[in-house]
């Protein structure tokens, strides 16, 4: 523990602040300045047990609720985070270091979610079919599974969260969730404003931590399902882990999202896309767009005359300060690791056209910064192309046509989000349908799913069966169940239920 700083994060369990005992302890830096300016308690495993055992506790009431009875909570959590928008945002952001905008802009996002989640029950009302037979009914219902939980990145310190705990307590689970040890204050801030919304005790619970409550999270038999958003590397063990210990499990995971750029496109649209979606939240975000795939040379060269002045020009500074377009990256260790990846580019021969290495912020000379990169004459082979570097760079891979195009998009292991830019009905129509990608943009160059469709991608980007949030949420945090029900009625003389009749079963 830094011996500089007094305040400790601790955990939230059983609809009160609970102070961690386990005597381990993580920084937590203000990214803009490079400072420790709080810690995190990193929970034991016994700790962690005593989340699960709470949110069992909590479970059955919780489950027997009636569902338009349970979001009622829901509909009043909206309320106070509305309320709480400008605390929430500007504690995000000292965490987290994006900008006051952005962490608005992606409480609104979780916002969205939780006004989905207050019209789940009429996703849980289930199907009938009278008289599958004579005398006898059939309805299906889905019911929750029990205790869930949720492990999250830190880069969504409350959107991804809310993609999933409303979601889970809506359908009538009770949840665990085990927020990023970077930026961990938004999980306790929302589990109290459940708290005040009127949520039983127990039914959302947060337990900081790393690796050892994981584990137990994954391991301990009560536990029924696990959500995880975070890399490929941790996401792969989670699920495997999960799944080996009967859990159902959905892991979102890294990406390299690719923007191909048509000889058509509108140049100045592009442009625009480009430096929202690539350096927003300094491209700590899965969505961001981190290839550009130019399809010709003419086309490269216009988009680069219009970028290059935007990307030199980018305002970075901290997350309070006045007209900032792009704040720092989570930690000292993450801005060297992105500052390597821009070393490794140049020494993979691969064209340094703006360089953020050397950005400097007055005032904030020991902060996480990273300024706006661009790499052109990017190749397939490098590092900088193949592996997700979370951070400002960007690479321009130059192809000759719209096919290589499309054959780099789906040769990559990630399959996350992807955008075509371009006038042309049938190759916007062809992208469409031949991606290999879990969410396509057509001159969109983040095509996020609202809260009302679902959430995910294919191939590294995701393992497991059921995207997050929207319809697949539910039927993740919920099982089926169908009865069959026979009530001869004594007026219908000769009412008959016979298996046989319509074969063996
Ligand atoms: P991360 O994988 O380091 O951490 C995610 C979570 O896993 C954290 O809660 C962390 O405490 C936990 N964790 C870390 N190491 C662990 C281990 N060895 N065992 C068990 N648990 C462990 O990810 P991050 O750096 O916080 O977030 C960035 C990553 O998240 C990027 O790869 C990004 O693409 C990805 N992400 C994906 C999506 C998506 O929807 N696909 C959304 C947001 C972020």
């Amino acid at each position: 523990m830094n011996a500089a700083v007094s305040e400790i994060v601790g955990h939230y369990v059983g609809g009160r602040p609970v102070a961690g005992v386990s005597n381990r302890f993580g920084d937590i830096y203000n990214p803009a300045t490079g400072k420790v300016v709080r810690t995190v308690a990193l929970a034991s495993a016994d700790e962690a047990r005593a989340a699960i055992a709470n949110a069992s506790q909590a479970f059955p009431d919780w489950a027997q609720m009636p569902p338009a009875r349970r979001v009622q909570v829901l509909y009043r959590y909206r309320e106070l985070l509305i309320k709480n928008i400008d605390e929430m945002a500007a504690l995000l952001s000292s965490e987290h270091g994006k900008t006051v905008d952005d962490a608005k802009g992606s409480i609104t996002r979780g916002l969205e979610v939780v006004e989905f989640a207050c019209g789940i029950p009429q996703m849980l009302k289930g199907e009938f079919s009278e008289g599958v037979a004579n005398g006898v009914d059939s309805w299906s219902m889905r019911q929750p599974l029990g205790v869930v939980a949720g492990i999250t990145p830190f880069n969504f310190p409350a959107m991804v969260p809310m993609w999933m705990f409303p979601v889970a307590i809506a359908c009538g689970n009770t949840f665990i969730l085990k927020p990023s040890e970077r930026d961990p204050s938004c999980a306790g801030f929302m589990a109290r404003l459940m708290t005040e919304a009127g949520l039983p005790d127990g039914v959302l619970n947060v337990v900081n931590g790393d690796k050892e409550a994981v584990d137990v999270l994954l391991s301990d038999p009560t536990v029924q399902a696990v959500s995880f958003v975070g890399s490929t590397t941790v996401g792969e063990y989670i699920y495997q882990t999960g799944c080996a210990h009967g859990k159902r499990v959905q892991a979102l995971c890294g990406a390299k999202n690719h923007m191909v750029v048509m000889p058509d496109a509108d140049m100045g649209q592009v442009v625009d896309a480009i430096m929202g979606a690539a350096y927003g939240s300094a491209g700590e975000r899965c969505m961001a767009i981190s290839v550009i795939v130019a399809v010709g040379d003419d086309t490269a060269d216009r988009m680069m005359e219009q970028l290059v002045p935007r990307i030199e020009t980018l305002k970075v500074g901290a997350y309070d300060q006045e007209g900032v377009e792009m704040g720092p990256v989570i930690t000292p260790d993450a801005r060297d690791r992105i500052k390597g990846y821009i070393d490794r580019g140049v020494e993979e021969g691969a064209e340094l056209v703006v360089d953020g290495r050397g950005v400097a912020v007055p005032g904030y000379e020991s902060g996480c910064f990273v300024g706006a990169t661009i790499f052109d004459q990017v190749t397939p082979q490098m590092d900088i192309y193949r592996d997700e570097i979370f951070g400002p760079v960007l690479s321009v891979v130059r192809v000759s046509s719209y096919e290589e195009a499309l054959k780099l998009v789906n040769d990559h292991e990630y399959g996350n989000g992807t955008a075509i830019f371009t006038r042309d009905g049938d190759a916007a129509r062809d992208f469409g349908h031949r991606a290999q990608i879990g969410m396509v943009g057509v001159n969109v160059p983040i095509p996020v799913p609202l809260a009302f469709h679902s959430f995910g991608g294919w191939k590294r980007s995701l393992f497991g069966d059921h995207y997050m949030h929207g319809p697949e949420g539910v039927r993740f945090y919920t099982r089926m169940k169908t009865v069959t029900s026979r009530w001869p009625s004594g007026i219908k003389e000769g009412a008959v239920f016979n298996f046989k009749a319509g074969g063996e079963h």
